[in-house]
């Protein structure tokens, strides 16, 4: 597959922005969808609609088995040892909310145990756990960063106590394009009786992941990052470990008996699934996971690398621009790039390069403390996707500096 083949697949792509063609370098926020997964979407919608797990008429058997087939090929895709692993949400928020919630509700948490937290985390996999450790009296400690955005793992063995109970880590930090070192992280802190959460909502659709090589006890993700439709996530959870949690929310096909005297709940994982899943949007997950696969064997991630490099050298030569995640390996860096620019507001630069037709983020990032580390209000991020061309590359850095003589 090359590019514009690649391309061809992505009908937005063919849009235009102020009379600009779109360039969209905002795929960390969310990808676009191919023409597959939009089709198994209507598909879902127009053929096969109907509740799942419950009644026993053909239409939902058939929804069901699309639904629980995607189940094996996301357990496939990750490396789960079964697809009992698999707990399926609405997105990576949902499945840190339900992780935390559901180790609190397990008495997992006394008052005075700590959770470690890297310092380049989204705000999901901050806020859950400060919510909770506000209701248990918990302590949150910070795995920081050094100035290039990289995990301080020499900080880990003075932070780690025998009270940490969980560690927190992005395996992609979504400001700094960052692959973080999980495994090794993860060795560490099993050494120390401390579970580890890998948020992989950046990881998944630019790396390989193997959940069972990391070694991490959950894994969490969104569907629409990796070109799946929106309101689809997955908590990956060791069996014996989602075996061991009680259910999140009560609800329909959550539970093996009811009654007013005493209710029993179903199995792992649909223990945490209450209520109507996302029935036409789970099953786009097998579209979008066979397009990730197809693209980690292609030619295009050999784009991806020149477009990276071309984008660094670039930054490396104006001397108003700072690069926040900027790796001493360049390897550890994925084609993400939030920078900092003397004299031009993020958001100024951001809505000048929208009226040239190009998408990026500007802001926060969902990281405020990560801001506050590197003493800025907010950074303009441009995030590729292996859809993204050299060209567009070019064109972004042209019109950045144009952006920048302008408010200069
Ligand atoms: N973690 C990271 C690293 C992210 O980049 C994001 C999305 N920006 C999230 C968590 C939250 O994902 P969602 O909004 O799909 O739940």
């Amino acid at each position: 597959m090359d590019v514009n083949s690649l391309r061809s697949q992505f009908p937005q792509l063919k849009e235009s922005v102020y009379g600009k063609p779109l360039v969209y370098l905002d795929n960390a926020a969310t990808s676009l969808r191919p023409l597959s997964v939009v089709q198994a979407w209507d598909e879902m919608s127009l053929k096969h609609n109907s509740n799942l797990h419950r009644a026993v008429h053909k239409t939902a058997v058939d929804a069901t088995e699309k639904f629980e087939a995607t189940r094996v090929a996301v357990a496939d895709f990750i490396g789960a040892s079964s697809p009992k692993e698999i707990v399926f949400t609405s997105g990576t928020t949902q499945s840190i909310n339900l992780l935390a919630a559901c180790l609190e509700n397990a008495g997992f948490f006394s008052e005075g145990d700590e959770i470690l937290i890297a310092e380049s985390e989204h705000h999901s996999n901050i806020v859950p756990w400060q919510m909770v450790a506000a209701r248990k009296g918990l302590k949150i400690k910070v795995l920081p960063v050094d100035n290039n955005g990289e995990i301080l793992i020499s900080r880990l063995p003075e932070l780690l106590t025998p009270k940490t109970k969980i560690c927190c880590v992005a395996q992609v930090s979504n400001v700094l394009g960052i692959i973080n070192p999980v495994r090794e992280i993860c060795e560490i802190c099993h050494a120390n009786g401390t579970l580890f959460l890998v948020d992989g909502a950046q990881g998944v659709a630019h790396l390989t992941t193997d959940v069972l090589a990391l070694g991490c006890d959950f894994y969490a993700f969104s569907g629409h990052k990796m070109f799946a439709a929106p309101g689809v996530g997955v908590l990956y959870g060791k069996k014996q470990l989602l075996d061991s949690l009680p259910p999140y929310m009560g609800g329909g096909e959550m539970i093996e008996s009811v009654s007013w005297e005493k209710t029993t709940f179903a199995p792992v994982p649909g223990r945490f699934e209450a209520g109507t899943q996302n029935i036409s949007g789970v099953p786009t997950l097998v579209p979008a996971i066979e397009l990730c696969k197809q693209l980690k064997t292609s030619e295009i991630e050999k784009e991806q690398e020149k477009i990276k490099n071309l984008i660094l050298e670039a930054f490396e030569k104006d001397p108003d621009i700072t690069l926040h995640g900027n790796p001493v390996e360049r390897e550890k860096k994925i084609p993400l790039f939030s920078i900092s620019v003397k004299g031009a507001h993020h958001e100024d630069l951001s809505l000048i390069l929208d009226k040239m037709g190009i998408a990026t983020r500007s802001g926060q990032m969902c990281a405020e403390p990560l801001m506050d580390r590197f003493g800025v209000t907010g950074m303009l991020r441009a995030s590729f996707a292996p859809y993204n061309t050299l060209e567009e590359a070019n064109y972004f850095i042209e019109c950045l500096q144009k952006a920048i003589k302008m408010l200069k």
